[in-house]
């Protein structure tokens, strides 16, 4: 079986290094809050192109705790409405109701599968307050075009890059786009810790100075707390994992570029459609391919035809948000291209240790699919 991600083969290439940075850590006798967060916040912050990265416990409270910081700084209250796209990983929209705050579903860019620019003008209200753009997959939203939005109407952006890490527009890289942005270091992501983690970066001071307090009981200075903060801090022993695994992470992404071109190139079956790459050129658009992501109106058959050929795949995601329980209350709306893409989409195997030949022969059996 060519499995679709292979986490204990991507982590074995570093594992005289990160066994080293361990018995570091042991042996220092300090655990929480020292030198090796220190350090892999001042690399992450410099490799993002950001003043500030600071390190939480996922990715789910790097958004969580940078819109509950805006309402700490005054900058949000209950019931402000955050534009976010229908048909993201469901984290998103539960970093903002977890806030109190009102998430406004946007419709996709059918190509890109990102929040499509044209149609957020028209969700605009007076308690419209944060874009919250998703680059979904390992490519950018329309970052140019939002910012200009966002400008316009004084809003706030918060940008999930939890697949993103170091996909750029122009060379300008995710985090380095919006007031804030958050990702994710799940085992799986294109910068993985060994367990969870997560991060924010910004260039806002004041911003950072809160979310360094809130991780922390709110706290600056112990026994000092100044707001209602919660315990949501990234471990020594994953910022010194992650130190180490960001040093490589450039030349990952090289080979899963490699690998989508030939994806792009090589398949070339009629009943699959290929993702597209926003702009004309890859110049602009620096994908950083974390998932491959193809559409076919016989999605079930051909994964199934995947799997009988020892290919796996996944499906990222079968259900879209508005039709999840948890949001009881929207399973009745509309979003018709959410839901397409949720029914056609499927992830092929893609990552820093897949091999060319598997993906040759992937794109083989791909094109000997037939109905
Ligand atoms: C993974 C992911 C998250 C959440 O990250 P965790 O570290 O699992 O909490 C948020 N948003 C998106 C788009 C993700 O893919």
């Amino acid at each position: 079986m060519i499995p679709f991600l292979d986490l204990k083969n991507i982590n074995q290439k570093y594992r005289e290094q990160l066994i080293e940075a361990c018995m570091r850590v042991i042996d220092s006798g300090w655990y929480i809050g020292g030198n090796e967060l220190d350090q892999f916040e001042q690399n992450f912050a410099a490799y993002c192109g950001t003043r500030y990265a600071i390190g939480v416990a996922n990715g789910l409270d790097a958004l969580v705790l940078t819109l509950r910081a805006w309402k700490e700084l005054g900058k949000l209250k209950d019931g402000d409405e955050v534009i976010v796209p229908s048909n993201t990983y469901i984290a998103s929209i539960f970093a903002i109701s977890a806030n109190q705050l009102k998430p406004v579903l946007v419709e996709p860019d059918p190509n890109t599968f990102n929040l499509d620019p044209t149609k957020i003008e028209a969700v605009i209200t007076d308690k419209t307050k944060v874009i919250l753009p998703v680059h979904l997959y390992g490519q950018l939203a329309a970052m140019p075009e939002i910012m200009i939005i966002a400008e316009k109407y004084g809003l706030l952006v918060l940008e999930d890059s939890a697949q993103s890490h170091g996909a750029a527009i122009n060379g300008k890289k995710a985090g380095n786009w919006g007031s804030a942005s958050g990702f994710s270091f799940y085992p799986g992501k294109n910068l993985g810790a060994l367990g969870d983690a997560g991060a924010i970066t910004t260039n806002d001071t004041e911003l950072a100075n809160m979310l360094k307090a809130l991780r922390n009981y709110g706290s600056h200075e112990k026994y000092k707390n100044l707001v209602q903060g919660v315990n949501s801090r990234l471990d020594e022993i994953q910022a010194a994992m992650l130190d180490i695994k960001l040093k490589f992470l450039d030349q990952e992404v090289a080979h899963r570029r490699q690998i989508a071109q030939i994806y792009l190139r090589g398949i070339n079956n009629p009943l699959i459609q290929l993702p597209v790459i926003q702009g004309d050129a890859t110049e602009y658009q620096q994908h950083v391919w974390h998932l491959f992501v193809i559409r076919t109106q016989h999605r079930d058959a051909l994964q199934q035809y995947l799997t009988e050929n020892n290919i796996q795949t996944l499906i990222h995601y079968p259900i879209p948000p508005h039709q999840q329980q948890a949001y009881r209350e929207w399973n009745d709306l509309s979003f018709p291209i959410s839901e397409t893409m949720h029914s056609t989409v499927l992830s092929l195997p893609i990552s820093s240790v897949l091999d060319i030949k598997d993906v040759q022969h992937i794109v083989d059996v791909c094109n000997k699919f037939s109905l």
